[in-house]
């Protein structure tokens, strides 16, 4: 899937689980439904940090171009070392290590130990890269007329506001975990949740996803799972544009009107 969609299918994601939260007596403050949504909407684009054109690798400028750089020659390195003879021949690293279960988890309980153990700077920073990439990818179009420090100034500022917003009483910082000092341990949740989202947007795809490495299937380490190839589409298709992001879209609607107890 292209941005947009991957955007929009983490953000109901995120809203989803907030009614789901709700109905098993954990019901999230509105802040905390709002900043998960946009988290999890920029954690969905950020698989693709091993390839050069997607939205996260043009996002930071020329420290998003380098690490992108390192993150798709890791990639094609795991892939080298970990595939088994029956996994094709492959001459890049996109669609490989960022886009397994075992990245998004990695990349989640990151963010959950910086934001707790780090103070209040990790979690502006946390805020910081994933709200510039909810920008990019929900207002897709207008993000990409204006400026990129537009775009950061946007992203600062917000994360700024918001993280003030969660810190006042009962708005959130210790949604789940209440005990002392985990206060924002789960920021991580819609992070990892963001990026098994986008694997799964991709699955979709023609190409498939290696969601579920290094377990292997059908004597591949690297299967690319998908559904039946009917059922597929391509990137950037008309069943992508007119049919999942609408749907996305009254889904996510419906997620977060029960989470606020509205339905
Ligand atoms: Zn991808």
């Amino acid at each position: 899937m292209m941005g947009p969609a991957h955007s929009l299918s983490g953000a109901a994601a995120w809203l989803g689980v907030g009614a789901a939260a709700a109905a098993f007596d954990h019901p999230m403050p509105w802040p905390v439904l709002l900043v998960g949504a946009l988290l999890c909407a920029g954690a969905a684009l950020a698989p693709d940090l091993d390839h050069k054109s997607a939205t996260i690798s043009r996002a930071f400028g020329p420290v998003s171009r380098g690490l992108c750089e390192i993150v798709d020659k890791l990639s094609y390195a795991v892939y080298k070392a970990t595939r088994s003879p029956r996994d094709p021949r492959r001459s890049g690293g996109h669609r490989t290590l960022t886009h397994t279960w075992v990245w998004a988890v990695l990349i989640g309980g990151g963010c959950s130990v910086a934001a707790v153990t780090g103070g209040r700077w990790a979690v502006l920073a946390i805020l910081f890269v994933h709200l510039v990439l909810a920008v990019e990818g929900l207002l897709w179009r207008a993000a990409r007329m204006s400026s990129d420090i537009l775009v950061w100034l946007l992203g600062a500022t917000s994360a700024w506001i918001l993280a003030g917003v969660l810190d006042q009483p009962g708005n959130g910082s210790d949604w789940l975990f209440t005990g002392a000092g985990q206060e924002y341990l789960w920021l991580g949740l819609p992070i990892v949740l963001g990026a098994l989202v986008h694997d799964v947007g991709d699955a979709l795809t023609v190409s498939g996803c290696p969601i579920l490495w290094p377990i292997p299937i059908g004597r591949k380490r690297w299967y690319p799972i998908g559904p039946p190839k009917g059922m597929r589409f391509r990137a950037g298709s008309w069943v992508e544009l007119k049919v999942l992001m609408p749907a996305f879209m009254v889904l996510g609607g419906i997620g977060g009107a029960s989470a606020l107890g509205f339905l």
